[in-house]
């Protein structure tokens, strides 16, 4: 109709919260706090139990740059918070970071709850190893892949997932002698690689899938388990690991480990280590070392998992794209910070108006027929 005018606009939802994991401390509270802001809400922050300090830095930083006071909330705790979160009924959205139980019952319960949700759960992140690939470029983009951060990212590659055996026997022999210079120890001496995994627990865990591996009949090429790191005895270490042989079947290979372990498997062709990848129940990132592009676009359009690295070890998308796994490692529809950040923590509203010029009703008819 004529001289009426229509559109969209994105308004703030209120109050949102955003639950997050122990690993990058910082950087996941930044993927959620300045778009929650900047889209105009306040934000509740929980952050994880185990190192809780750093949120409580930013949040000094924001009040000394003038944020108005209650625009970011820090509240520290465990399940407890989050539950209590979860159910407020002022609270009308939540983002969550971390293991994928975790993330399921927070999607499920929030959603419950009438709130919007966006919960980013683990991850078991493959690299195929084209038998076309640079070898040593594959091998120095892996070490830091795999046990930078000491395997303890969402986007670490813990599988290298070899294209015949001449590419296997390759990467294998070249690590193995890469990772002599690998070095554990304390994160405050800058010489060092990377350092101990959170607590005693998880070393223990990590230790533990190591172990099953090699029970189940793989092959531990490089073994961290007793890693000595003199004056930390009782540091919570594990060195760098490689593991040859992994099979689908092997509980090291269907659960994510989280600490610093890179599995081989091997296989005849990329069709079996793309059906491999499809069938893991995670789907967060994937990386093809190869030197084909065709073989390269074939990969990035068909494989199921949400980002993608041609060359590029840990695709973690820049600002301005969004971050997101697909399958079990995401629960919700729109993936976090970037464009998808912004429709999150926005409502759309779309006005419709109409402006009669002096009284003259023209164009669309909204009456009743006998009252024209
Ligand atoms: P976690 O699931 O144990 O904890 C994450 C958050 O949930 C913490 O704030 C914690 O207090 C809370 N929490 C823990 N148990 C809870 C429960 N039963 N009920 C309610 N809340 C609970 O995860 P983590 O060990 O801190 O972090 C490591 C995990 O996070 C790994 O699985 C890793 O892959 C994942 N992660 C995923 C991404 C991603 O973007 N997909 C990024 C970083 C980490």
């Amino acid at each position: 109709g004529p001289n009426i005018d229509a559109w969209s606009e994105f308004q703030p939802l209120g109050v949102v919260a955003g639950i997050t994991p122990f690993n990058f401390p910082v950087m996941v509270p930044l993927w959620m706090i300045p778009v929650a802001i900047a889209a105009g809400n306040c934000f509740i922050l929980k952050p994880s139990e185990r190192d809780p300090s750093s949120t409580l830095f930013i949040a000094q930083l924001l009040q000394e740059a003038g944020l108005p006071k209650g625009v970011l909330n820090v509240v520290n705790g465990d399940k407890e918070a989050v539950d209590i979160l979860l159910r407020d009924s002022r609270i009308q959205a939540v983002s969550f970071v971390g293991s994928t139980p975790v993330a399921e019952y927070i999607y499920a319960t929030a959603t419950a709850h009438g709130k919007r949700c966006q919960a980013l759960g683990g991850a078991k992140n493959h690299a195929i190893v084209m038998p076309d690939a640079d070898i040593d470029n594959a091998v120095n983009q892996l070490l830091g892949a795999a046990f930078g951060s000491s395997g303890e990212r969402c986007m670490a590659l813990s599988v290298a997932v070899a294209v015949g055996d001449a590419a296997a026997d390759a990467l294998i022999a070249k690590m193995k002698e890469a990772m002599k210079n690998l070095k554990v120890g304390a994160y405050s001496d800058s010489t060092n690689d990377f350092g101990p995994v959170i607590t005693r627990q998880h070393q223990q865990k990590v230790v533990g899938y190591i172990d099953s591996a090699e029970e189940q009949g793989a092959t531990v090429v490089v073994d961290g388990r007793q890693p000595n790191v003199a004056g930390y005895e009782e540091g919570f270490f594990v060195g760098g690991t490689l593991i040859d042989h992994v099979t689908p079947d092997m509980q090291s290979y269907r659960e994510e480990i989280f600490g610093p372990v890179l599995q081989v498997v091997r296989v005849n062709s990329m069709q079996e280590a793309m059906a491999l990848i499809d069938k893991h129940e995670y789907g967060n990132g994937t990386c093809i070392f190869t030197r084909d592009g065709e073989a390269a676009r074939y990969f990035s359009d068909n494989i199921k998992v949400g980002m993608v690295g041609i060359n590029v070890p840990l695709p973690v998308p820049v600002a301005y794209h969004s971050f997101g796994g697909w399958k079990r490692s995401l629960f919700g529809d729109l993936h976090a910070y970037g464009p998808d950040g912004v429709r999150f923590y926005t409502r759309r509203k779309t006005v419709t108006q109409r402006w009669l010029s002096s009284g003259v009703r023209e164009g669309a008819e909204f009456s009743m027929p006998t009252m024209k």
